[in-house]
């Protein structure tokens, strides 16, 4: 009995005596696949060191080029917009409550017509109008079955593997590997694009322009993709949250652009970076009728979607939505534009200015991203806190992106011109190199 009063040391730090573990016994089970998940959220580790180095040094103007995300005001005709959405819900004769789950029938025909300027057709029963694209990135997996193998570009955004980490679709983590997972290394000596795996896998994540490489899949790489998914009977899935920065006409934006994407592509989509709805919420899914998959001739992917989404989700606010159909406008794109060059003006202002230091850096040309390489062969947390300190400038270790990110940092465009030449201004001058 005694020994039932031990005090136990849990995993977490927690102190339980072998009591309280008894009665926990018969008590509901959390999903332990996230006990499998590596550290903590990247982005937390980092708000979690740049707070201890402000407390440290109290007063010190920090530069925060880390996180991938807008500061720019929305543009006047996507306010119309927002504010046409708040006064229809303020009159009996125009106020909706649920809408349609799958998204508002008039912004999903201009998704569909905004396909048309790439030549590519859509239906818009084609289109899922979403909450935005980590939403739907993170959620898309739970169509797909627990056995699939998935293949992840690396370095790449964090939502596709933890995902599929949480849903258990991987073993372990063990030298910053997800057991079970297949890795495509992006790298210097491929132009940042994988070399596609020789083994068959189910699943692939491509994200282009790529987070956090700025890397953009030219044609030719997507054709060989589509090829290979086709061949080997695998799915792809498109994260195009920053095609909008694409600014050379020969790369694609959009994977419908290659022939046969239809029948193997899933393709992913925001209003975050293109339009600034990091805060408002909305983007969009294509889920292709064609798209073939076990069971095709019973089981369309897009009914599985249709719903999974009719059951776990309830439409996106009709307030963004009425923004975004302002967006897709003629005016509303032209003011995108002006925004997404402004910070498009912003990464070349970082590049320049870091490789005009010495620094090798990549991106920042088609994506809002610059991906530096480490000087002198410092580990990415290493260079974080020899730029905090030496500089104040934050930016994201790549190690947080995956195991190729080793050794190299991303630094974001997102943020206000006067912050990032100041931040430029601070590296050029005082990182010891
Ligand atoms: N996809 C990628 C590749 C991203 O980098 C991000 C955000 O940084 C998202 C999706 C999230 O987009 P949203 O704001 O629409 O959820």
């Amino acid at each position: 009995m005694i020994g039932l009063f031990l005090l136990e040391k849990l995993k977490n730090g927690v102190t339980i005596t072998q009591l309280d573990r008894a009665k926990r016994e018969n008590m509901a089970k959390i999903n332990t696949n996230y006990d499998k998940l590596s550290a903590s959220y990247l982005f937390s580790e980092i708000a979690k060191r740049t707070k201890a180095f402000i407390e440290k040094n109290p007063g010190t103007d920090v530069l925060r080029l880390g996180i991938g995300n807008t500061t720019q005001p929305l543009p006047k005709s996507i306010i119309r917009g927002l504010n046409l959405g708040v006064n229809k819900l303020s009159n009996i004769k125009t106020y909706t409550g649920y809408g349609d789950e799958q998204g508002d029938t008039r912004l999903r025909k201009a998704i569909a017509d905004f396909y048309k300027k790439l030549d590519v057709v859509i239906d818009p029963m084609e289109v899922f109008v979403s909450d935005g694209a980590k939403t739907d990135s993170a959620n898309i997996q739970s169509i797909f079955g627990e056995k699939n193998i998935v293949a992840v570009c690396d370095p790449v955004y964090p939502v596709y593997v933890d995902s599929n980490v949480i849903s258990g679709r991987t073993g372990a983590y063990t030298n910053g590997k997800y057991k079970g997972f297949v890795y495509m290394p992006c790298t210097e000596d491929n132009g940042f694009f994988p070399k596609l795996p020789k083994q068959k896998v189910d699943l692939i994540y491509i994200c282009s322009p790529n987070n956090p490489t700025g890397a953009v899949a030219t044609r030719k790489q997507l054709k060989n993709l589509v090829d290979y998914a086709r061949d080997k009977k695998a799915i792809i899935i498109f994260d195009a949250a920053y095609s909008s920065y694409i600014k050379d006409k020969d790369l694609p934006r959009s994977i419908y652009e290659i022939k046969g994407a239809k029948k193997c592509a899933i393709e992913i989509n925001s209003f975050s970076k293109s339009a600034g709805f990091t805060g408002v919420r909305l983007g969009w899914t294509i889920v292709p009728m064609d798209l073939v998959c076990e069971n095709a001739e019973k089981v369309k992917i897009n009914a599985l979607w249709n719903r999974r989404q009719t059951t776990m989700f309830n439409g996106a606010s009709n307030i963004a939505q009425e923004g975004g159909l302002c967006a897709l406008s003629k005016e509303g794109q032209k003011e995108c534009l002006a925004i997404v060059n402004y910070y498009m003006e912003n990464a070349k202002i970082i590049k320049k200015g870091l490789a005009k230091i010495g620094l090798k850096v990549f991106g920042g040309e088609n994506a809002p991203y610059i991906w530096l390489k480490t000087p002198k062969k410092m580990t990415s947390w290493e260079f974080f806190d020899k730029l905090l300190n030496e500089t104040h400038v934050v930016g994201t270790p790549g190690s947080g992106f995956g195991p190729h990110g080793e050794g190299y940092f991303r630094l974001s465009a997102f943020g206000q011109r006067e912050n990032v030449e100041k931040a430029v201004k601070s590296i050029q001058q005082n990182l010891k190199l």
